[in-house]
């Protein structure tokens, strides 16, 4: 059972976590985070959330009050006391205490946060009969007002695409981008198949990086599987032949509908599949030892 939180340099009691109602990261959505998986003892792909959490952090001007090493050995520490194998991480780095108005530079301490607990996920059987979802009309962050690339605590327009779905009895929404290119949804990247390739949006055009993405794509490359990252319509995607999600939590995802459109053959298709499995495979045998 998932116990302890590090909040403000010590672990406190779940119940007990707080944090000020003068923190930035409340007050204005000022801050970045993470969301990272640990699975049967080691901590998948470590580095490179850490590596984004510095990009984001860096992108906003907040410094992470640890070094790399000693958050790295932070969230070990946390897996250990907490006595998890098999746990989702989220880190939180906010702009800290300041006064009521914008400023950051009246924030003196960033506020630091690792919570584990365990993973709550797709039932399995979603991974078979695959998801059903619509395209939301509430579009992806213009990346000139807030660079995609940036996993900030500003997820309101995600949120606003997440109620869209859920009014429509939907688990996901796909996102446009601003020109009305699909984009990625509001936790997860997509891809398409078509004719035995891949396609995938391309990060310029207002996405968040995935880390799930990237491993596809290299797994992807291994197979001999050819991945192009485009740009793609709606009707590109109502017509492609499978279409999947990535993302930590969901892993490799099949989509079977969209907007009532059914995808391919309607279930898991061949390519998506085998990327599912290798996925898994690859989760199972690489990591950090907590
Ligand atoms: N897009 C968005 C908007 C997300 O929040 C996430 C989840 N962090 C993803 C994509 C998937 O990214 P990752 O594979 O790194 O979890």
């Amino acid at each position: 059972m998932s116990k302890w939180v590090y909040v403000s340099g010590e672990y406190v009691l779940k119940d007990e976590a707080k944090v000020s109602v003068f923190d930035h990261g409340f007050l204005y959505g000022d801050g970045v985070f993470e969301g990272i998986r640990a699975y049967g003892g080691r901590v998948f792909r470590l580095d490179e959330h850490l590596q984004r959490l510095w990009e984001s952090a860096k992108a906003i001007c907040l410094e992470i009050p640890l070094s790399r090493g000693q958050l790295k050995e932070k969230i070990l520490e946390s897996l250990r006391k907490n006595e998890l194998k098999d746990a989702y991480i989220r880190l939180v780095v906010s702009r800290g205490k300041g006064d009521l108005g914008l400023d950051p530079g009246k924030c003196p301490q960033a506020e630091l946060i690792i919570i584990t607990d365990k993973i709550s996920i797709y039932p399995e059987e979603l991974y078979e009969k695959g998801l059903e979802v619509i395209i939301a009309s509430t579009r992806r962050n213009i990346p000139s007002a807030l660079n995609c690339r940036i996993k900030s605590l500003n997820y309101l327009n995600n949120i606003l695409a997440k109620i869209e779905a859920n009014r429509e009895g939907m688990p996901e929404a796909i996102m446009l981008s601003k020109d009305g290119y699909i984009a990625e949804c509001t936790g997860d990247n997509i891809f398409i198949v078509k004719e035995g390739k891949l396609v995938t949006p391309p990060v310029w055009v207002g996405i968040l990086s995935g880390i799930t993405r990237d491993v596809v794509i290299e797994i992807a490359q291994k197979e001999g599987i050819s991945v192009e990252e485009n740009i793609f319509t709606s009707f590109a995607l109502y017509n492609s032949d499978e279409c999947f999600l990535t993302g930590t939590a969901a892993e490799v995802i099949p989509v079977t509908r969209v907007d009532g459109r059914t995808i391919g053959k309607g279930v898991a298709g061949p390519l998506t599949k085998r990327l599912m499995e290798r996925f898994r495979q690859l989760t199972q045998v690489e990591g950090t030892p907590i």
